[in-house]
């Protein structure tokens, strides 16, 4: 199949979140289609809390790679009209056309013609990737020194550092009285206000703050507050949930200490519940990078390096991992419209494969 079709193809399953039949349909698709380009082709099954992952590989329970190529194949919900590819104006449009199953298609196919490489299918790296590559890397031992990863932002990025997210839910407890007679109680949303407004105050005086999408800055963000049932009543427990975003330079360990710091002003505020993601930080001078960058430049391609705000799967693998993380034009990510540039798909099809011949089988 050419590899434009292979990719309408995959948009057509609706691989989003629970909808376990058409997970189950599309790897049934893609077991069949690798053995018919080679028979030779191992294909290594995994599943962990209903979530499969496959690993398709030349040589059978290899764990250890120099290149693996990964991607997910799970997608963000969409009308069901994106699940129907169209073609316009040069573009391929559809649910996954950049984020990212015509890369994966480019992956599937890369085995017509190489067999130097692995690649890695996962489905849940739009809700965290937990059972997906974390669980591969931690409970399946697989290791890469380089990881091919065509997510992130279009658009012929190298992406270099992907920041780390603290999810945080602080709760907060009062004392409920009468709505007339407020003195008695102790608000508990009043509380959540005033410890958060506290929280971004003390946050933006401790780091440089982010503006843009690409200064590797950080952030903090409300997301969502909670507490009380009427209008006449002082609520006695409220939460709110705070979603904030750090670079390497802070790290786990550095917003850890933020958060108790200002928790340690505010004693009726409890950290309830917290998720954590790593950063991803791949060096610029690392040869994994200079030979995309050759391949790049003899194509006369404009790339350039970006760091991102949002995370990705990259996040999972391990520190000394690097990550390559590239995408052609294209747009709409998790919007409406979603699309790639179809001469700029071909261009990507062909640097993917010379990137992959540049590794030993
Ligand atoms: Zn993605």
């Amino acid at each position: 199949m050419k590899t434009l079709e292979l990719a309408k193809k995959l948009i057509e399953f609706k691989t989003i979140n629970n909808n376990n039949r058409e997970f189950k349909n599309i790897y049934k698709f893609i077991k069949t289609y690798i053995h018919k380009i080679n028979k030779n082709l191992y294909i290594e099954a995994f599943e962990s809390n209903k979530y499969e992952s496959v690993l398709i590989t030349p040589i059978k329970d290899k764990r250890k790679f120099e290149l693996l190529l990964a991607g997910h194949i799970d997608v963000v919900p969409a009308p069901d009209k994106l699940f129907k590819p169209k073609i316009k104006a040069g573009k391929l449009i559809g649910r996954g056309a950049a984020d990212m199953k015509s890369a994966v298609a480019i992956m599937l196919n890369s085995f017509k013609n190489n067999d130097n490489q692995s690649l890695l299918l996962t489905s849940d790296e739009e809700i965290g990737g937990a059972n997906g590559v974390k669980y591969i890397i931690e409970k399946q031992n697989l290791s890469s020194k380089c990881v091919f990863l065509p997510d992130g932002k279009p658009n012929w990025k190298i992406v270099l550092e992907e920041k780390g997210f603290y999810h945080c839910k602080f709760e907060a407890f009062g004392k409920s009285s009468h709505g007339a007679r407020p003195w008695l109680g102790k608000n508990a949303a009043d509380l959540c206000i005033n410890f958060y407004q506290d929280l971004k105050s003390i946050f933006n005086k401790s780091y440089p703050i982010s503006e843009c999408e690409d200064d590797g800055n950080n952030s903090i963000s409300l997301g969502k507050i909670d507490g009380g049932e009427a209008t006449n009543q002082v609520p006695k427990n409220a939460e709110i949930l705070v979603d904030f975003r750090f670079n390497s330079k802070v790290g786990k360990e550095g917003m850890e200490k933020f958060i108790q710091k200002v928790l340690d002003k505010h004693p009726s505020i409890k950290l309830k519940t917290s998720s954590f993601g790593e950063t991803m930080k791949v060096n610029k001078t690392s040869k994994y990078i200079k030979r995309l960058e050759n391949i790049l430049k003899e194509e006369k391609i404009d790339y350039g390096f970006q760091k991102e705000a949002g995370a990705s799967d990259a996040r999972h693998f391990p520190k000394d991992t690097d990550v390559v993380m590239l995408l052609p034009t294209g747009g709409n990510t998790h919007e409406d419209n979603e699309w790639i540039d179809i001469k700029e798909f071909d261009k990507f099809e062909k640097v993917v494969n010379q990137y992959i011949k540049t590794f030993c089988a």
